[in-house]
């Protein structure tokens, strides 16, 4: 075979590369236009510091990353320092991340029935946006709260009322709140879009607020998302009932729990309940191309890359 042949098969041997995930068999296309711009993360780790976060996210292929600002145990935490503010902006540009995103602490509870706990979650609330301001993050990513012992009315009226307590400080910075759909585990709210309708059309002209679409969460609320007819169906309800211009991110998770079951257990993509399909759909549909997607999905970082480079594909072909 003359050599400029030969050179030519190699070539376009060594742009198409065989990769399987789970069982699931694609060729990574490698002359195809890089990833139009397409934001792809995880919940990476900020231990040893913040910006390590966004060093997790490139070494993963990421384009973006969520991360807990401090320790989403803890009631007090120590503010942040203008050395790591620094060193995170610094890192920020030289990865080229964007659309971070923070999740508050799992402790707050701002539609919580008990005052003390109710006044507690508020001013934890808000140092964490004081947080997300300082950083300079996109969103701020935070389950809405739970009802304990009291109606789930009350809960959504007092979540409102502690979101419009901090109309004034949310307009000091660039953050977008995000209300995360939820499981619906327990007595936590924010389970039904009537619910996440209810606090959004609350909110809109006080705060600037969104919902993120935990996939996991709101299969295992009940909401279908397994075949192409069922997650359009999913979405004409969401947009009939909250609006798709008030949805500004995705969590990615399989669910280990199937459909309906209230119970919040991730699973990694394909190896749930959900299945690798819907993942494929929501990567492919036009109304959902240019949304954040980060992934919650319990293998860590060397999954994560797997399935990182999984969505690229499902969104190039
Ligand atoms: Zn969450
Ligand atoms: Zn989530």
């Amino acid at each position: 075979m003359p050599k400029d042949i030969l050179n030519s098969r190699q070539n376009e041997l060594s742009r198409s590369v065989s990769l399987s995930y789970n069982g699931f068999f694609y060729r990574e296309d490698t002359h195809m236009p890089k990833d139009k711009n397409i934001l792809i993360g995880a919940h990476t780790s900020a231990a040893g510091g913040l910006h390590n976060a966004l060093l997790e996210g490139k070494e993963i292929g990421a384009s973006t990353v969520q991360l807990f600002t401090r320790n989403q145990k803890r009631w007090e935490n120590k503010e942040l320092e203008e050395e790591e503010i620094a060193l995170f902006k610094k890192t920020l540009k030289e990865t080229g991340l964007s659309h971070i995103m923070s999740h508050d602490s799992y402790l707050i509870n701002l539609g919580c029935p008990d005052s003390i706990n109710l006044h507690k979650s508020c001013k934890a609330f808000k140092e964490e946006l004081i947080r997300c301001h300082k950083l300079d993050l996109s969103y701020l990513n935070f389950h809405p709260g739970a009802a304990l012992k009291e109606s789930e009315d009350d809960c959504l009226k007092t979540i409102v009322k502690s979101l419009e307590d901090i109309a004034d400080l949310a307009e000091k910075g660039n953050t977008r709140l995000l209300i995360e759909a939820t499981a619906g585990q327990g007595s936590c709210v924010g389970y039904s879009f009537e619910q996440l309708g209810y606090l959004v059309h609350h909110l809109e002209k006080k705060i600037p607020i969104g919902v993120c679409i935990d996939t996991c969460h709101i299969f295992a609320a009940g909401y279908d998302i397994r075949t192409e007819k069922a997650l359009e169906e999913t979405l004409l309800q969401f947009d009939q009932i909250v609006g798709l211009k008030h949805l500004y991110a995705f969590h990615l998770n399989d669910s280990i729990k199937p459909l309906g079951s209230r119970v919040d257990r991730h699973a990694s993509l394909g190896k749930g309940e959900i299945g690798i399909e819907c993942f494929q759909y929501i990567m492919r549909h036009p109304l959902l191309s240019h949304i954040p997607k980060y992934l919650e999905t319990p293998e860590g970082p060397l999954a994560w890359k797997e399935e990182i480079k999984l969505l690229k594909h499902f969104s190039n072909s």
